[in-house]
């Protein structure tokens, strides 16, 4: 029996992630969860799966959380130290981090230090800290696993293979919402309109990031870091049908691919099983003769710029790679909320890149500080 801290309950990944839990009661245990607000919601999941801690973000969500619960036994804390307590709670095996955001970061690093195995599907730890995360991770030898389907792909297209055989890596995408749309056609697009992509049910700020394709960009971070992959052997692959999840190509030209339905209960289940398999009957086998033709084009870095900026901030490295998430942050959440239009979210992003004096090998405080101000001043730009 794996015992299971769960970070970001109540969202997408964290709701598939609950599901897998479920259809495997003897293999899994949800011992601690943590949610934001959505105490309606957490309440009913801490009455079925009955997790012996539970952090939210806020006392406000605390006190609601407190009332829908009395008689029950669990221990309910808020706030960051909370969200720590639930990453490293006692005995946790597998911490399985599905909050969005770079809130994610330090859970992350204490539950490392915890010696507790890394099922991660919050990408924007990586992006933020990359350096930090996979440091630590040697350091203390535990494993980050990748929930990202993508990344999950390649992990598993590289089971018995020696990686410096790979040639490189090859992230597919399936362009987002506007895949369609030229340029041009961006400039009035609605939040409903980027909220509605065609192959994924995701929660709000991945599938904004997936319409700028800023979800692209984070991914060849991610990549970066999980496989220890220079960026010039990471290449993006339009792929609309998103039924091949990601490819490895080696010296040989030999290229494996890995392919299924999409449905992230897959590669949520694989990090939590690896190196086993477990049977999934609730997802849809694929079959090929009914999806008939997948279809390929070149990435377009005019058309999708937050995709040049993630690999530019990359390539800079240091601090630039914060100031691009948390600048994406910011105007994503901006976006959503009707401040903004959806081309400013990349011109913000642009300019806080701009302004930025790059530091290299930064420590966690000086990561924390840019993160910070790079927020405050899109900010400003936003007001
Ligand atoms: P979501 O918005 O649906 O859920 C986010 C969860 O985090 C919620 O439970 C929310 O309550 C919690 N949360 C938010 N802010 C918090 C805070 N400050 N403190 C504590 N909890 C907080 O998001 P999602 O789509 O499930 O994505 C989660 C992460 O997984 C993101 O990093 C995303 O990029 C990544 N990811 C998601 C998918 C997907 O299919 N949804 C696929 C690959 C990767
Ligand atoms: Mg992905």
């Amino acid at each position: 029996m794996k015992k299971i801290s769960l970070l970001g309950a109540t969202g997408s990944i964290g709701i598939q992630t609950l599901d897998v839990i479920a259809a495997h009661p003897e293999e899994f245990k949800l011992v601690a969860m943590s949610f934001g607000s959505n105490y309606k919601s957490g309440s009913e999941i801490i009455k079925k799966f009955k997790p012996q801690f539970v952090a939210v973000k806020d006392k406000e969500t605390y006190d609601h959380l407190k009332q829908e619960l009395s008689g029950e036994s669990v221990k309910i804390g808020y706030g960051q130290e909370a969200l720590i307590e639930a990453a490293v709670f006692d005995g946790v095996e597998i911490l399985v981090n599905a909050v969005v955001g770079s809130v994610g970061l330090i859970p992350t690093l204490k539950a490392i230090e915890n010696k507790i195995t890394i099922a991660l599907a919050n990408k924007e730890t990586l992006v933020t800290a990359g350096h930090l995360v996979t440091e630590h991770a040697k350091k203390y030898n535990v494993d980050i696993l990748p929930v990202d389907s993508e990344h999950s792909a390649i992990f598993q297209c590289l089971q018995g293979e020696n990686v410096k055989s790979i040639e490189r890596l090859i992230v597919t995408a399936s362009g987002g919402s506007f895949r369609d749309k030229k340029r041009e056609e961006l400039v009035d697009v609605t939040v409903e309109q980027a909220l509605n992509h065609p192959n994924w049910s995701m929660g709000a700020k991945i599938t904004i990031d997936s319409a700028t394709m800023m979800n692209k960009g984070l991914e060849v971070i991610e990549a970066h870091w999980l496989f220890n992959m220079p960026y010039e052997k990471i290449d993006v692959l339009l792929h609309k049908e998103s039924i091949i999840h990601s490819l490895v190509e080696f010296h040989d030209r030999s290229i494996i691919a890995q392919l299924g339905s999409p449905d992230m209960r897959v590669p949520i289940q694989y990090a939590l099983t690896y190196p086993e398999r477990l049977s999934l009957p609730e997802v849809k086998g694929l079959e090929l003769w009914e999806v008939g033709k997948l279809h390929f084009e070149k990435a377009d870095f005019n058309r999708f710029r937050c995709l040049q900026f993630a690999f530019d901030s990359g390539k800079i490295g240091g601090t630039m790679p914060t100031v691009l998430n948390a600048a994406n942050e910011e105007a994503v959440a901006a976006f959503l909320k009707g401040s903004i239009k959806f081309l400013q979210i990349e011109e913000f992003i642009e300019r806080a890149m701009d302004k930025h004096v790059c530091i290299a090998q930064p420590g966690l405080e000086q990561i924390q500080e840019v993160d910070q101000r790079t927020r405050k001043f899109v900010q400003t730009l936003i007001s």
